[in-house]
């Protein structure tokens, strides 16, 4: 097509460019204020200014308001480039983990350092390289002088529920019906996997109280580690064998996942018999299966144990978030995204669900289909977390393509 050719040699040439912002925004750190940051607001006056520079001036905001956050603000930024009664979107995120452990870093993490092809920083491919990927995707769209009903968001909240993101300007109807989106957050090195569908998450705390006691004497007292050792270990059997049918579309794990996590440390000296135990549950479970009726199992397994053992076992949830329904690999979007993969990529794309969440979910349990789709090294959450410079160039040009036919 004429217009991919003209497209591809605007992308190509902004190159430089699309390095340095994406450098410059990784000095900027944008860490949510609940792991210890200030937030996006920064970030989000740096976007604004970089969108403007780049000729993309049809700017809207959605400011969700955090006391906790720089000036009590959370940004969601979208820029329109053209108009028209239903929008493709695409949304990326502007929040970032926390850098982790610093000793694991070989550099400052908030230094961009651009070194064999890759760009290095914490962020800078989750979900960075995305983001700058749109923005000059949009900028060469324009460029080439169309105007499609193509809006480009850059939200705040994404790695802990999105609250302030994504969901807030939902819930203040930033969306119309027959938008579509593209959540470019998620993908594997060779770019050819489009996810369409997630698992449902449930986080759920066990707490087991028994009675403290000297560990020479263990009938004068309950052992709550043990008695939460045997609920644990039963009940993951038994819900991987209850919960274990398998959907293909799920690639590399196509079943559901009862994993016993986080333990809580408990006594100080071996020879004492713990009388409280603290640990976690992560499940991730296929759209098939209801979260309510994996917990009200865990709920029945603690009351069984908690009478055989003595201990007193408690459920909860301590977070969850139920998988809406899979988008069709019919719908629009998942077409059009597969077929620009295909054309500017050179390889043929499939379809896959993950265990992860992203935006996508919280769209999608509105109504909205929507395709996951990017090229990623895996670096999200990484210490040494870097992009790959190539990746940012040929997703930037699978949108521009994607804009284009919009
Ligand atoms: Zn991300």
């Amino acid at each position: 097509m004429e217009i991919d050719a003209k497209l591809i040699s605007s992308v190509d040439s902004f190159e430089k460019d699309m390095i340095r912002s994406l450098g410059d925004m990784v000095r900027i750190p944008s860490i949510s204020p609940e792991s210890g940051g200030e937030g996006e607001y920064d970030r989000g006056e740096f976007l604004v200014s970089l969108l403007k520079e780049n000729g993309l001036t049809g700017i809207n905001r959605f400011d969700a308001p955090d006391r906790k956050a720089k000036h009590g603000i959370r940004p969601n930024i979208v820029a329109s480039i053209g108009k028209g009664k239903k929008s493709l979107w695409v949304i990326s995120h502007m929040d970032t983990v926390p850098v982790g452990d610093r000793k694991l870093w070989n550099h400052d993490p908030f230094e961009p350092v651009v070194r064999n092809g890759k760009l290095y920083g914490r962020g800078s491919e989750d979900n960075g390289q995305s983001l700058i990927a749109s923005l000059y995707a949009a900028r060469a769209v324009v460029d080439c002088g169309l105007a499609p009903a193509v809006k480009i968001a850059f939200v705040s909240d994404e790695e802990l529920g999105s609250a302030k993101g994504i969901t807030y300007m939902a819930d203040r109807n930033a969306f119309s019906k027959g938008d579509e989106f593209i959540v470019p957050d998620s993908g594997n090195e060779k770019g050819d996997e489009i996810e369409i569908a997630e698992k449902s998450s449930l986080w759920a705390r066990v707490r087991t109280t028994g009675r403290q006691t000297h560990a020479s004497r263990p009938s004068s007292g309950i052992n709550a580690g043990l008695a939460a050792s045997r609920y644990m270990t039963f009940t993951t059997d038994y819900l991987y064998s209850k919960y274990g049918a398998t959907d293909a579309l799920f690639d590399p794990v196509p079943h559901s996942t009862f994993e016993p996590t986080k333990r809580l440390s408990n006594v100080e000296n071996v020879n004492t018999i713990p009388g409280t135990d603290e640990f976690y549950f992560d499940c991730r479970i296929l759209p098939t299966f209801r979260i309510s009726d994996v917990l009200s199992d865990m709920k029945r397994l603690a009351g069984i144990f908690g009478e055989k053992t003595g201990a007193e076992i408690k459920v909860d949830v301590f977070k969850k978030s139920i998988a809406a329904e899979p988008t069709p690999r019919d719908a629009g979007i998942a077409l059009k995204t597969h077929d620009a993969v295909r054309r500017l990529r050179g390889v043929v794309p499939h379809f896959v669900g993950i265990g992860g969440g992203t935006c996508a979910n919280i769209v999608r349990m509105r109504g909205f289909p929507a395709a996951v789709w990017s090229t990623e090294c895996g670096m999200a959450h990484q210490p040494n977390e870097f992009s790959l410079i190539g990746n940012l160039i040929a997703d930037a040009r699978v949108m521009a393509s994607i804009f284009s036919s919009t």
